[in-house]
């Protein structure tokens, strides 16, 4: 175990730093990486960022995207960083399994890891934690790491501010999920004092979809989406044709779900999609109900009460058919 003045002590030479989050990266993931990564580089740290898998052409352009190692497509230097590293981030996740097979890379380094996250019940693997599951982002939690930990405000500059606004932008659905707290609006107040640009950051992310995307969520709106009015849940899932004949890329379906949750009567919705083998769930939920629990119980996944996903590996028929026969059990909480 490392305690903070060992860290701080640690982190004034100069280090082999790995940053690294789940796969899949969505913008919280990305975001909290990278503002971590503008962080350490400017103390001359030798830092990389090595995502499990790729992401979304909506995150692939913040600063310092360009020394982003995937994992997938550079195996081999990334075990090396790996193996190499004298400290690994761990940002956004806090099960190893999270990042695929790095995690076995990352469990064997005999680097130092510091886990800076916000999600429920930790793996215990790390030697130094920043856990909050009240924080909004693992974002909000890399800015409190820096500012009220290392004491390093006056290093929070435009590029960690980009960064870690993004994150705490997309993972609290801008702004609006019940833990948007008035602490997370005064760091986004000083991010934007730091210099990030809310109003492009958010044209960069949600406004820069392609022709493909948005008639891919007609056809889902307009052809997958099924009521339970007796649960007032939504399911919206897709077959592996659609994704072919829209040519969905990684992100395309992101966010899709929350049309579902839109309707007022909606407590639950699901998005299930088949790529592959694989069938791939992300639930919604509004007030107290525990889309986690779902996920963690029946689909071996996990997440926040709000926002949470998990997989299959039954086709999707099955899988939607397992989804709706979990509903019974919570149908007190989902009519209320
Ligand atoms: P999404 O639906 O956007 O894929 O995921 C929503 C949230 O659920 C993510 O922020 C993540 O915390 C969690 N999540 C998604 N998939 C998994 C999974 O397979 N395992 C776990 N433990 N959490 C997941
Ligand atoms: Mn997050």
């Amino acid at each position: 175990m490392l305690d903070l003045a060992s860290l701080t002590e640690l982190l004034d030479q100069p280090r082999k730093i790995v940053i690294t989050t789940h796969h899949k990266p969505d913008g919280d993931a990305m975001g909290s990486s990278l503002g971590l990564y503008n962080y350490l580089i400017q103390q001359g740290h030798h830092a990389k960022v090595i995502t499990p898998t790729d992401y979304p052409d909506f995150l692939n352009w913040m600063p310092g995207n360009g020394e982003v190692i995937i994992y997938t497509e550079n195996t081999e230097l990334s075990a090396t960083l790996i193996a190499d590293a004298e400290i690994i981030f761990c940002t956004d996740f806090n099960s190893l399994s999270r990042i695929n097979e790095m995690g076995v890379l990352v469990g064997k380094s005999a680097a130092y890891k510091v886990m800076i996250d916000h999600h429920l019940e930790p793996e215990d693997f790390d030697d130094y934690r920043h856990w909050d599951i009240n924080a909004c982002a693992a974002a909000q939690l890399v800015y409190t790491f820096i500012v009220d930990q290392l004491k390093h405000k006056e290093l929070i500059n435009k590029d960690v501010a980009t960064c870690l606004y993004t994150g705490i932008m997309t993972d609290s659905a801008s702004f609006r999920l019940p833990n948007t707290t008035s602490t997370v609006h005064r760091i986004v107040a000083e991010l934007i004092d730091a210099g990030a640009n809310n109003a492009r950051i958010h044209d960069l992310v949600y406004n820069s979809a392609s022709e493909n995307r948005l008639r891919f969520l007609g056809h889902c709106l307009a052809n997958c989406l099924e009521i339970l009015p007796e649960y007032n849940t939504a399911i919206i899932s897709v077959n592996k044709t659609d994704i072919a004949r829209f040519n969905v890329n990684t992100g395309d379906t992101e966010g899709i779900v929350n049309y579902a949750l839109s309707i007022a009567t909606v407590r639950l919705a699901a998005f299930i999609v088949q790529r592959n083998d694989k069938v791939k769930l992300s639930l919604r939920s509004k007030g107290e109900f525990p889309a986690n629990e779902i996920c963690k119980k029946y689909f071996n996944g996990g997440g926040h009460r709000n926002a949470a996903g998990g997989q299959s590996d039954e086709p999707l028929e099955a899988t939607i058919n397992k989804f709706k026969s979990i509903l019974p059990e919570y149908k007190t909480l989902l009519i209320q």
